[in-house]
């Protein structure tokens, strides 16, 4: 892991990847500080499906956005909803899309992905100045949708893997993933490869060692392995290291918080 290529600014809203700066492209992940949305929202929150304003949520947009250096009117994001589906567009949509990747082309035009704890996959080829914002939830995992993102860039804009630059940002860690069979068998059935991932823990106190056994899942790793698979160089792969979870100080997190967790959001793509 290269923990060390991220840096928080000092204001404390983005954890950004300046390795891809001389390239004239931008990698970020907001943090939770910095906003002005209220709690539990608080404050750099960049949904409005728990109950924050409208207002709040573009304020917050205009606020990172210009800490970017960017114009947060060329912001693409998208109605996610857990699948594989991955839109490639070349402006930003009047209506949200119905993905979980948004691909682009185009420099200045910045593709985002909002999470809470599921995996932000940020892809990009320096070379074609093709960016990709993935969201890689386990239910995204299963389906492959880093796979199918890096395969179609490949198809339609000629990226070789090799060339690709992979920022994973701040998602639930293995240290407070607990999954259970709803997780387990779709993930088992489609991805063996991700037994490796799975951790099994079993309390000392039980008398019934399965009733107390537990698994926790590793969602870096699983798409950082998925990511080498495709051919992405492993100097390529850079994460922020660091669980959702295990930092309120930093993080929303839907696990930790429950259903009034707030949104961050990761911004790739390349300026004008
Ligand atoms: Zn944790």
């Amino acid at each position: 892991m290269r923990e060390k290529e991220f840096k928080i600014f000092n204001d404390h809203l983005a954890m950004v990847l300046h390795k891809v700066e001389s390239f004239s492209a931008i990698a970020a992940f907001s943090v939770r500080n910095g906003g002005q949305s209220p709690p539990p929202l608080d404050s750099l929150n960049f949904s409005t499906s728990q109950g924050d304003s409208l207002e709040n949520v573009h304020s917050n947009f205009e606020h990172l956005a210009a800490h970017l250096n960017i114009d947060s009117s060329r912001i693409a994001t998208c109605n996610q909803v857990h699948g594989d589906t991955v839109e490639v567009i070349s402006s930003v949509p009047n209506s949200l899309p119905r993905a979980d990747a948004l691909v682009v082309a185009v420099p200045g035009i910045f593709p985002a992905i909002k999470t809470a704890d599921c995996l932000p996959i940020l892809l990009i080829d320096p070379v074609r100045k093709v960016s990709a914002a993935v969201h890689a939830g386990w239910r995204g995992s299963v389906l492959r949708i880093t796979r199918k993102v890096v395969q179609l860039m490949v198809k339609w804009f000629g990226t070789e893997a090799s060339d690709l630059i992979a920022a994973l940002g701040p998602a639930i860690g293995p240290c407070c993933y607990e999954v259970d069979d709803t997780v387990l068998i779709p993930l088992r059935h489609d991805l063996p490869s991700s037994e490796r991932f799975v951790t099994v823990n079993f309390s000392s106190t039980s008398d019934s060692i399965d009733s107390k056994k537990s698994h926790r899942l590793d969602i870096v790793g699983l798409n950082r392995f998925e990511l080498i698979s495709l051919g992405i160089p492993e100097g390529n792969i850079y994460s922020t290291g660091l669980c959702t979870s295990c930092r309120p100080d930093l993080f929303f997190s839907h696990r930790r918080d429950g259903i009034l967790s707030g949104r961050h959001i990761a911004i790739t793509g390349f300026r004008d």
